[in-house]
């Protein structure tokens, strides 16, 4: 596009105009046209993607959709540092795909059914129990072990510390041996 001279310093003049207006006074419209969600404010949480354990700044709007995820600065590992697996945090989190109620699938099924947590819990928690109790050791060779090798535990990333105690605590305390992390695997 030829602009004349006179032309140039007109349209100079009026985007300079638009950057000096009052903050919100132009671009408050144009804004609000792209905003898709209310941010209500930001929670602190862990990358759940490595045994890093990178700490984050989520924001969410009411609904709790994740709107934005960054780095925490103050976060004793990172230091506000992120990689793009934990920046693209929000598409796992909203992602239509996403699991949001157990699966089961019973014994010979071929597919699986939704179960409510409040079904699914008791029946893990007697497993657990029935197989504990009908493969426990409590010696070999003479020398006490007090284990059973039928269940093995698997952490995740995302366990915090104190996660990682619980955790640890019972299984240890129903004699599981196979305990592992997933980042070892
Ligand atoms: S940001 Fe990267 S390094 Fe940090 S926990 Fe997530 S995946 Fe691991």
């Amino acid at each position: 596009m030829k602009l004349s001279r006179r032309q140039f310093v007109k349209l100079s003049g009026a985007s300079l105009g638009g950057l000096l207006l009052p903050r919100g006074a132009a671009s408050a419209a144009g804004i609000q046209r792209f905003r898709l969600h209310k941010p209500i404010g930001e929670r602190h949480t862990i990358c759940p993607y490595c045994s890093v354990g990178c700490g984050l700044l989520i924001a969410t709007d009411a609904q709790g959709h994740i709107l934005n995820a960054e780095g925490d600065p103050d976060h004793i590992i990172n230091r506000g540092a992120l990689d793009p697996k934990s920046i693209a945090l929000p598409q796992l989190s909203n992602s239509e795909r996403r699991l949001r109620k157990p699966l089961y699938r019973a014994p010979g099924a071929s597919s699986w059914r939704e179960m409510t947590w409040d079904e699914i819990l008791p029946m893990v928690a007697d497993r657990i129990k029935r197989t504990r109790d009908a493969t426990f050791e409590t010696t070999e060779n003479g020398v006490t072990v007090n284990r059973t090798r039928a269940i093995a535990f698997l952490g995740g990333a995302a366990n915090n510390d104190e996660d990682c105690y619980l955790a640890s605590k019972l299984t240890r305390a129903l004699g599981l041996v196979y305990v592992e992390h997933q980042a070892r695997i």
